[in-house]
């Protein structure tokens, strides 16, 4: 027999990704109480929703909701409610998430950006407390960012702003998803960090041999693998990382030039190399920082939460 919890302190929290959508029950600490997950229908627009509704009333059955907060991987407008733009799911533009949720729930709905919401966990709950300004980097397949400033979210004036893995740090680079080319997602992201190693590979077979002896008899690389190879001290993963880190600490350089950050929090898979990532990171953003010497340096510190980030966010976010 379920017992119904008191229907002020709880809020639940959706986050959608490319490949799964996970909900959350969340208390006012940030604790997640309860939680479940789907994958995240292929069609993606109006399936998508069905799945999202389909959850949420799973867990009605059970808890007093008072607020459902969306967490999406995707660019929302100003509106804080329509996708403009959502490379990694399929039929979102201009669909409004809050507006089509809300015919189905009478409580308050939020819909806020992934990485968006995963700062604001960090920021109320995580390693990025009482920091100020601070600012996030989530490094996945791809790169997004978050920015608090006087303990508010920086969204800018069409809902775009803080995306800082989009800033374009070589002219006629690398295309990016989102269609520009060079931008630091391609040279500092976990499929950079993949890229490295392959081009490492090929120019060393011995040592790629090496490597893939932590795959599990697997040809195809993971961050996981290359994370455990770099701790064992394998130099094509070390090297991959090292080459990912030092991108990061420029833009991280570039970026205490525009914001001067108490802190840059780094979130995202690349986090379990630990150490190994996060101190070549700061040696580099140490070496390119512009005014060397007149300044404090921002801390570059580790996310606290993983996975849960986004959904955990977006629960708070629709307390007000
Ligand atoms: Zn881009």
């Amino acid at each position: 027999m379920s017992v119904k919890i008191p229907s002020s302190v709880l809020t639940i929290g959706v986050d959608i990704g490319g490949t799964k959508v996970s909900a959350g029950v969340v208390d006012s600490s940030g604790n997640i109480i309860a939680s479940d997950r789907r994958s995240t229908p292929l069609a993606g627009g109006t399936e998508l929703i069905a799945t999202i509704i389909d959850l949420i009333k799973s867990f009605q059955s059970r808890y007093e909701l008072a607020g459902i907060g969306i967490s999406v991987a995707a660019l929302i407008s100003s509106d804080q409610g329509t996708i403009v733009g959502a490379p990694n799911i399929a039929n979102l533009n201009q669909l409004n998430f809050v507006s089509e949720i809300k015919k189905y729930f009478n409580i308050p709905v939020i819909a806020e950006n992934d990485a968006n919401a995963a700062m604001w966990a960090e920021y109320k709950y995580g390693n990025a407390k009482n920091l100020n300004p601070v600012m996030f980097f989530i490094i996945g397949t791809g790169m997004g960012g978050g920015l608090v400033i006087d303990g508010k979210l920086f969204r800018g004036a069409n809902g775009i702003g803080a995306e800082f893995g989009h800033m374009i740090v070589q002219p006629n680079g690398i295309k990016c998803g989102c269609g520009a080319y060079g931008c630091i997602e391609q040279y500092a992201s976990g499929s950079a960090l993949m890229r490295y190693a392959s081009e490492e590979m090929e120019l060393d077979p011995t040592k790629a041999k090496e490597l893939l002896k932590f795959s599990d008899g697997q040809d195809e690389l993971s961050g996981a693998i290359l994370t455990m190879a770099a701790k064992q001290g394998n130099e094509i993963a070390l090297r991959a990382f090292n080459k990912q880190a030092d991108w990061l600490g420029s833009a991280c350089a570039s970026y205490t030039l525009l914001l001067d950050p108490q802190a840059i929090v780094i979130g995202g898979g690349v986090v379990d190399a630990g150490e190994l990532f996060l101190n070549p990171v700061r040696q580099a953003m140490e070496k390119y920082m512009p005014f060397a010497g007149t300044h404090l340096l921002p801390k570059i510190i580790a996310a606290k939460f993983g996975n849960d980030a986004g959904l955990i966010g977006a629960a708070d976010l629709v307390r007000g």
